[in-house]
């Protein structure tokens, strides 16, 4: 039986944390592929502080490419209205036929807040989850999700220790903003794209609204 990783992030913009762990993860389960869903509308981040989705897809596929098990999905980004990981994983179920395993891959932190997203229950009916670990999150903390859960559900629920990179998006955001490099935080494709499309030099916080896309989208 083969199984397929599944990535979700926002990707605002794709850095080493994210590609390291999904390297790790792919060698670590014997993934056949691990497939990059970068997210449309994320529904727990305000509309204006996020970069237009084309931009957060195309640094995926930048990010990707010369990986021959990585690939990028648009399914959140052609989706209308929030995105939320249990349509895409209803639409990876019937997409790959019921023997392949589904594993979403998640950081310590964003699956910490699993109970707050849209139908969290049924998403253990659809995959697995293999929680990497990430700086700041101790595995511990896990526990107190077993309560909400209920055994069988946690059961599903791997947590897996990858290299720890001290890497967020946020922080990549802040440092472009600032005038700082951000390179060897991301690959050199992405930040020669954050460069060119002048990406991240505006004040999210002051809730400056980004518009368009790469100019041949518009
Ligand atoms: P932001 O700072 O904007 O929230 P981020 O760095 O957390 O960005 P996301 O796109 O929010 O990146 O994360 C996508 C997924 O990757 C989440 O499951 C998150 O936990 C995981 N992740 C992000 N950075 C790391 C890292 N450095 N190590 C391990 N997992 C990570
Ligand atoms: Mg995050």
């Amino acid at each position: 039986m083969t199984a397929i990783g599944i990535m979700g992030g926002t990707f605002d913009p794709i850095h080493y944390g994210h590609l390291r762990a999904a390297e790790e993860v792919r060698q670590g389960f014997g993934l056949e592929r691990v497939v990059f869903v970068p997210s449309g509308r994320p529904p727990h981040k305000a509309a204006e502080e996020v970069t237009s989705p084309e931009h957060r897809y195309l640094m995926t596929l930048l990010a990707t490419a010369d990986n021959p098990y990585f690939e990028v999905s648009r399914m959140e980004i052609e989706r209308k209205g929030p995105s939320y990981t249990l349509d895409s994983l209803r639409e990876l179920r019937r997409l790959y036929s019921p023997e392949k395993a589904l594993y979403f891959i998640t950081g310590l932190d964003a699956v910490l807040e699993i109970t707050s997203w849209n139908g969290y229950m049924e998403l253990f009916d659809l995959a697995d989850f293999i929680a990497v670990t990430r700086p700041g999150y101790s595995v511990q903390t896990l526990n107190d999700l077993g309560v909400h859960l209920g055994e069988e559900r946690f059961s599903k629920i791997h947590p897996f220790p990858v290299t720890l990179l001290a890497i967020s998006s946020r922080d990549i955001r802040r440092r472009v903003r600032e005038g700082k490099s951000a390179k060897y935080l991301v690959p050199d494709p992405v930040m020669k794209y954050i460069e060119k499309e002048r990406l991240y030099l505006s004040d999210p916080d002051r809730r400056v609204v980004r518009t368009g896309g790469p100019d041949f989208l518009a």
